[in-house]
């Protein structure tokens, strides 16, 4: 507004002549000192991938006829790198996060990858103005996921033996190995997500009828209690004693899983990784 009052205002000026000091030869029309266009950008530092960011342009000084955003990535850093920059022609736009790879090396990569963002404003006069800044795109350093092994439920059936004036362990009574669902430890908006979910639903699955569905089951923990759950006079002596055996029994399934642990990541990363981003999340022969 202020810069378009500026260009319609006139100023009529004299021109001194040498040798003729009191004579006007000439009346000139002078341009108004206008300011030099200015603009600063606001952008952030930095996102998690997937974040959706908003990149601004604040016009200082001048008058904006058009705007064109775009970004630049390190040398190599072709792969995957995009911004999804919706108004690339507005004074302000949404863009969303994307981490990108910085090398070939899909083990050994960066959490953090690094854009220039560059918008370019050309302005009524025929300048133009380039502002750049840096916004860097991380993925989480504990992002991921995980299954937990199932819970044990419930509580056996206790009975007291007339003859025997003994209480003891004679049934599974409401005991149940229940499922545990998965649990993902990143935002749905990161491009990681599909994978790392396809991931730990293999766990899943695992524990429901594979490589790990022996683990944790009733049968076991009943044949556990037979040999370490004696009969005992008093009920509540037996209840503490089972209650222990049961922790004791979780503790031994615990280490049976850890020796099937390479194989269940082997089976699931063998999904996984096949799954794009091919980086970050892989196996990478650790198993
Ligand atoms: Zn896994």
């Amino acid at each position: 507004m202020l810069s378009l009052l500026l260009g319609s205002e006139l100023i009529l000026r004299p021109v001194l002549v040498a040798g003729s000091v009191s004579e006007v030869r000439a009346i000139e029309l002078a341009a108004p000192t206008r300011p030099a266009p200015d603009a600063a950008l606001s952008i952030p530092t930095n996102a998690m991938d997937g974040e959706t960011v908003n990149f601004a342009i604040r016009i200082l000084a001048g008058n904006p006829v058009g705007y064109q955003w775009s970004f630049e990535t390190k040398s190599g850093g072709k792969d995957r790198a995009q911004l999804n920059i919706e108004n690339a022609a507005n004074s302000a736009t949404p863009a969303i996060a994307y981490w990108y790879s910085t090398g070939h090396n899909k083990c050994g990569v960066d959490f953090t990858s690094v854009y220039t963002i560059k918008v370019r404003v050309a302005f009524d006069d025929g300048t133009e103005l380039v502002k750049k800044g840096t916004f860097s795109v991380s993925v989480g350093k504990n992002w991921g996921g995980n299954v937990d092994p199932p819970m044990t439920r419930g509580a056996p059936d206790l009975r007291y033996d007339d003859k025997t004036r003994q209480w003891s362990v004679v049934g599974p009574g409401t005991l149940e190995r229940v499922s545990n669902p998965l649990k993902l430890r990143l935002p749905t908006s990161s491009q990681f997500y599909e994978k790392v979910r396809r991931h730990e639903e293999v766990h899943v699955k695992q524990f429901e009828g594979g490589v790990l569905s022996d683990l944790f089951r009733i049968d076991s923990l009943m044949d556990w209690l037979r040999k370490t759950t004696p009969s005992a006079a008093d009920k509540h002596a037996l209840e503490q004693k089972v209650f222990t055996e049961i922790a004791n029994w979780r503790q031994s399934q615990q280490v049976l899983m850890m020796k099937l642990l390479p194989a269940a990541e082997r089976e699931a990363y063998a999904v996984s990784d096949q799954i794009e981003p091919r980086y970050i999340f892989q196996n990478c022969g650790r198993f």
